[in-house]
């Protein structure tokens, strides 16, 4: 039987894992924390399966200087990680181009697609499906100037045949009432969907793979060694072999392919939050501030408030100034929320500069595998991804073309 060790008990390792396991596999998941230690925990839990357009594209060139501007705001780069990350920034500009934007636009539909498709029967081999829930998303707009500047966007969503709903303010308060004034227009779409809580669900992911005999290692991983038949998983001074070797430690996974002699451009777009009590509003479905760069999601624990984007790599210590300036506005913008009580939370999306995750072998060994990267949208591409990984792992044609996702692309 074949054994893979997976690296990385978050929600890509531990949906890769459980898929390997449904096709025969023996599987080993080791992370250094135990399961969901990582951004899984704590995202906004959305399946933003309309969401194909790429974060790197001009709409963001043109809103960064206004961002960059406030200090707290959606996006801020701290000065002392500002020459580390220049290089990352100069790639992602380049892939703002027209052309780098319909192709990644394209890639991320297929992914999207697939994603959607495998989540359902994903969520019923983990025993995790009462977790989803439908009630799509309100993204809100403040006067006819910045709802216009979406309509780009929207009809590249139409064109891929994503449902949405433009809205007047009146319209929008039969979807989430209590808006502001000052958002008079919106679009809802509702084909995003969420989980319950995005921690609870990796829990149940972890105890649905232990279930099906699969082994948890608590340990931290410095490397990978090819061998001739396999690979050999460095753990301190233990080794483990392996058939094969899944890469899926978040934000950390360019270290572990460092050892693989690879240099892969995997940034951290840092992310904060913070979640309320469950009645801290009657929310009904998520609404995104995308003017400014944050989401109100209702999670079966509580009423989660966050987003924005600090380009702070994996070191500085988190700065909770955002997730109290994310949750002073979102207070402005939704009068009736209760602000108190509330835990603050900061975790590292794992970023490649072109908004497209690393799905493929490495260049040192078709036995490893590579799955990171998946930037803002983790969760929602978790289900296609396991199947990726699985079809690469079982070597059977991927279920969507891997070209765009090649680790070796930069
Ligand atoms: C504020 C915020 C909101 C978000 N909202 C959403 C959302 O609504 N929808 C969505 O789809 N995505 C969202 N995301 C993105 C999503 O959370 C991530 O893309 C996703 O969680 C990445 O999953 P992962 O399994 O790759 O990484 P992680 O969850 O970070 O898991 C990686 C694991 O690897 C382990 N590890 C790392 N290094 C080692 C090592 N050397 N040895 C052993 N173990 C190691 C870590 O302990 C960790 O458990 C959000 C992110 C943030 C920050």
């Amino acid at each position: 039987m074949v054994h893979v060790v997976v690296i990385g008990a978050g929600v890509i390792g531990l949906s890769a894992a459980l898929v390997a396991q449904s096709r025969g596999m023996t599987v080993t998941v080791v992370d250094r924390e135990g399961p969901a230690a990582g951004a899984s925990a704590g995202n906004a839990g959305a399946f933003a399966f309309t969401d194909i357009l790429p974060l790197a594209s001009p709409g963001i060139m043109r809103k960064a200087p206004r961002w960059l501007l406030d200090p707290l705001g959606p996006l801020s780069v701290p000065p002392a990680y500002a020459l580390r990350i220049a290089p990352w920034m100069y790639r992602f500009w380049r892939a703002c181009s027209p052309r780098a934007v319909a192709a990644s636009t394209a890639a991320q539909t297929a992914l999207m697609d697939l994603s959607k498709a495998e989540l359902e029967p994903f969520l019923a081999l983990s025993g995790t499906f009462d977790m989803l829930a439908k009630r799509g998303n309100l993204q809100v707009y403040e006067g006819e100037a910045e709802f216009r500047a979406s309509f780009d966007g929207w009809a590249a969503r139409e064109r891929h045949g994503i449902e949405f709903h433009h809205m007047t303010a009146a319209e929008m308060a039969g979807v989430q009432p209590g808006l502001a004034p000052r958002f008079t227009h919106g679009t809802f779409t509702p084909g995003w969907y969420s989980i319950a809580d995005p921690k609870l669900y990796v829990l149940a992911l972890a105890e649905a793979f232990r279930e099906n005999g699969g082994v948890m290692r608590i340990a931290e991983v410095t490397g990978v060694v090819p061998t001739p038949d396999g690979a050999e998983v460095v753990m301190g001074g233990e080794r483990i072999s392996a058939d094969r070797v899944v890469v899926a430690a978040g934000a950390f996974s360019h270290r572990i392919a460092q050892s693989l002699g690879e240099a892969i451009p995997l940034e951290t777009e840092r992310g904060y939050n913070t979640t309320l009590p469950p009645d801290a509003l009657d929310l009904r479905t998520q609404v995104t501030f995308g003017g400014h760069g944050f989401v109100i999601s209702r999670l079966s624990t509580g009423i989660r408030v966050g987003g924005a984007v600090e380009l702070g790599g994996l070191d500085l210590p988190p700065n909770y100034k955002r997730s109290e300036a994310m949750l002073r506005k979102a207070k402005t913008f939704l009068p009736d929320l209760r602000t108190t009580g509330g835990v603050q939370w900061m975790g590292f999306r794992p970023s490649l500069p072109d908004s497209l995750p690393a799905i493929g072998r490495a260049k040192a060994s078709r036995n490893v595998v590579y799955a990171f990267g998946h930037g803002h949208l983790g969760l929602t591409q978790s289900a296609g991804s396991a199947r990726l990984v699985a079809d690469l792992l079982a070597d059977a044609p991927p279920a969507i073309d891997l070209t765009p996702f090649s680790p070796q692309r930069f």
